[in-house]
């Protein structure tokens, strides 16, 4: 670590420190470095921990004797709503199994709204005069291109260790009618891990809001993503929103993209039982049914919701050691120099940087100048705009162990020199 912190160095020590952070920037340019921290994608070694599936299913019907290879069954089959249904503390019968994304799920939910409205909308969104969604920040990039690609309008309130601001967001909801809804990825946030504690998941489904249809969709993207031998559950938050009075608030979508195959898992959607009748009426006008044999697939592969946790705890052995690098790196090298903090996440797929404010878009381009890619400056943010330029958002999964760590001593360069030149007015 260092001893004193950059910002409180004397003017000439500080300029010899920017010599060296300069040295040793040249020195990574000569390196002739070409690794990625830019997404949440499973490695190789973890997909191969799915290959299973590849000889499967071994038959062709579903435990009700249903024939997968037909058309039909839009809900997805039984078997698998039931044991993703109790992974993630669901009536099965209030849990549609689609196609493998979620975030389709999302989109699609959304221009249902946009189109219809909901089961307790007055009109369709696309006839209110403005649409507002809350936004955690920072956030899932995705999200926030969703809503400017539908001319939703954003506001954001902070993510805090307990979940969103939820006095914030409370205030909010209240106040404004054209506010209809929120994200929120409720347990190990991407990117700041945080997990929503079942007070402000209750907090949430019970507030008051000027929006009769408000919607949260609750993105549990990193349900079962566990790093640590602590499997935190998620709030039950179907439960309590349905003992709130407020059943239809909470809108629920996870996927297997995580845990088998990221391009041909299982996504989820749940919500009430109107909500879900809803979802697959619209649905209906456009499909037959999903396909229902990844979905038997996916049953055989685990065999019970234990097979699935089980495969979860393979998947942390895998990923555990490279989020260990990044932080045992960020410790050694940016520890005390009063320029950077960062997350210790117990699940999900990223660890959260912030730097010296106003440096975060001069990291990211100094890491790429020496062949470091790093997701772009602002991407947790709606309209990619960080307002303290400060956060870079590091995922250490796909690169193996040894680039994960050269990686981020790459980084740790970058961020001591882009800390330097600011520090020392240029
Ligand atoms: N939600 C969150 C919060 C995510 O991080 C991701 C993946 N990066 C997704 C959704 C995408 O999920 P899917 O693969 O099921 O579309």
């Amino acid at each position: 670590d260092q001893t004193t912190s950059l910002p409180d160095l004397p003017a000439d020590d500080l300029a010899a420190f920017r010599e060296q952070q300069q040295a040793a920037y040249d020195a990574l340019l000569g390196r002739g470095l070409s690794l990625d921290l830019t997404r949440g994608k499973p490695s190789t070694e973890q997909l191969d921990l799915s290959d299973g599936l590849l000889s499967l299913p071994t038959s062709v019907k579903d435990g009700d004797g249903v024939d997968v290879r037909n058309y039909g069954g839009l809900n997805g089959i039984r078997e698998i709503r039931e044991m993703f249904g109790e992974l993630l503390g669901i009536e099965p019968g209030q849990v549609v199994a689609g196609g493998s994304s979620s975030l389709v799920m999302m989109r699609e939910t959304l221009v249902d709204l946009w189109l219809h409205g909901a089961v307790d909308s007055e009109r369709p969104w696309s006839a209110e005069e403005k649409v507002t969604f809350i936004c955690p920040v920072p956030g899932y990039d995705r999200h926030f291109t969703l809503l400017s690609w539908l001319g939703i309008d954003t506001v954001t309130v902070p993510m805090t260790d307990d979940g969103p601001d939820v006095e914030a967001v409370a205030r909010l909801a209240a106040s404004d009618p054209t506010i209809k809804g929120m994200w929120l990825v409720p347990t190990y946030a991407n990117p700041t891990g945080q997990v929503t504690t079942q007070e402000v998941a209750a907090r949430l489904v019970s507030m008051p809001t000027a929006a009769p249809d408000f919607k949260i969709f609750w993105d549990n993207a990193y349900a079962l993503h566990h790093l640590t031998a602590e499997e935190t559950k998620s709030a039950d938050v179907l439960s309590l929103a349905a003992a709130s009075g407020n059943p239809h608030r909470p809108i629920v979508f996870a996927s297997t993209s995580k845990i088998t195959y990221a391009g041909a898992g299982v996504a989820f959607l749940a919500g009430s039982p109107e909500t879900v009748a809803w979802w697959t009426g619209h649905l209906g006008k456009g499909s037959i049914g999903p396909d229902k044999l990844n979905q038997l697939r996916h049953v055989q592969f685990f065999g019970s919701p234990d097979g699935v946790r089980d495969h979860m705890r393979q998947h942390r052995e895998v990923i555990a050691p490279k989020f260990a690098a990044v932080l045992e790196v960020l410790q050694e090298r940016l520890g005390g120099t009063g320029v950077a903090t960062w997350t210790d996440p117990r699940g999900g797929y990223f660890v959260s940087l912030d730097v010296l404010p106003g440096t975060a878009s001069r990291v990211i381009e100094l890491a790429k100048g020496a062949g470091v890619a790093l997701t772009p400056a602002g991407s947790a943010f709606p309209g990619s705009h960080d307002p303290d330029d400060t956060n870079i958002r590091l995922a250490p999964t796909f690169p193996v162990l040894a680039e994960v760590r050269e990686a981020m001593e790459a980084v740790a360069t970058c961020v001591l020199l882009a800390a330097a030149e600011k520090l020392a007015g240029n």
